[in-house]
């Protein structure tokens, strides 16, 4: 896999390995951690540099890759695009090179939500149209269309899971969320009890219940056990597919403090700000083709499982 030292990859790296899977990690670490990862399984090469990539897949030849390496900072991505297509498209590319070279066949895809920018019809279905409204939405999409050719051209077939809002930690406690500078809701709302520092929501004027944003919060191990089911779908010869991966069930930002406050048992400093930009009011999946087609059973998606295994993971590690 690469980018396993990651948050989402570093997840679904420990259930393979409980599944009694091989992993190898492919993962240059420039926003992964070392410690994440097995120091045995990982190979520290850079998605760029084709080469290296198989060098790895000729000596460690594998069914299948999972692709989660990418930049995934949604505001980042306004600021300097080219690194972002340059390393999650190019990078994407040089990957699909290296497995064509080795005879490498079948790939899991990290796409997103953000493929479909301020969508029409809630919950999402995967035949919505593209629509991104940031440079890494964008860049996502265009991994998908590479996607389609390589299959048509190459028969590389592929799964594309598009997460919606990735959450939780494993719970058993090895590994969780952890981004540097973090912008997700959960981590910070935790930040700012640990801190004092009032945390800023974005916009309390939504046309929603309560005026905050929705979202479709999924754990992160129920995600990890996505990967699993599509890796095993395609070695059973499925087609390429895209698949949405949320529970169908949305929270809005209060909605995420108040189950925050509930399990710390402590107030979330916070204060109101202005609309972040490019933010929907609501983003909830239909995920009826994932559950039917591969099997998936969201089993730690519910939002107090989320902020519980969050809250253990931050405690230990915050
Ligand atoms: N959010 C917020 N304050 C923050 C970070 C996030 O109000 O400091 C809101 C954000 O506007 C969105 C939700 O929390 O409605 C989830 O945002 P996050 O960045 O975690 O994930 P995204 O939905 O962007 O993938």
């Amino acid at each position: 896999m690469t980018g396993g030292a990651g948050y989402i990859g570093s997840n679904t790296a420990l259930q393979l390995l409980d599944a009694g899977y091989d992993v190898v990690v492919v993962d240059n670490l420039s926003r992964g951690h070392r410690e994440s990862v097995d120091p045995a399984r990982l190979r520290e090469v850079d998605l760029l540099d084709t080469e290296g990539l198989v060098k790895v897949m000729n000596e460690a030849p594998c069914e299948a890759v999972i692709h989660f390496a990418a930049y995934i900072a949604v505001g980042e991505s306004m600021k300097i695009p080219e690194v972002y297509f340059l390393n999650n498209v190019a990078g994407s590319l040089s990957l699909l090179t290296a497995m064509v070279r080795t005879g490498i066949r079948k790939l899991v895809f990290s796409s997103t939500a953000a493929v479909y920018g301020m969508p029409e019809r809630v919950p999402i279905v995967e035949t919505e149209r593209y629509a991104p409204v940031s440079a890494y939405g964008e860049s996502k999409v265009m991994v998908e269309k590479l996607l389609h050719w390589f299959d048509q051209i190459h028969g590389l077939r592929s799964i594309c899971l598009r997460y919606f809002n990735a959450a939780g930690a494993d719970p058993a406690g090895r590994t969780g969320e952890c981004h540097e500078p973090e912008t997700h809701l959960i981590p910070l709302l935790f930040k700012a009890i640990r801190t004092g520092i009032p945390v800023t929501l974005f916009g309390d004027d939504y046309p929603t219940a309560d005026g905050t944003c929705i979202r479709d919060y999924v754990h992160v191990t129920d995600l990890a056990r996505a990967h699993i089911l599509a890796v095993e779908a395609l070695a059973a010869g499925a087609p390429s597919a895209k698949y949405n991966a949320g529970t169908g069930h949305g929270f809005s930002v209060r909605e995420v403090l108040k189950a925050v406050e509930d399990v710390a048992g402590r107030p979330v400093p916070y204060e109101i700000g202005p609309r972040r930009e490019g933010d929907p009011p609501l983003l909830v999946a239909d995920s009826g083709r994932l559950q039917t087609e591969l099997g998936w059973n969201p089993q730690y998606s519910s939002l107090r499982a989320i902020v519980e295994t969050a809250w253990r993971w931050e405690c230990r590690n915050g």
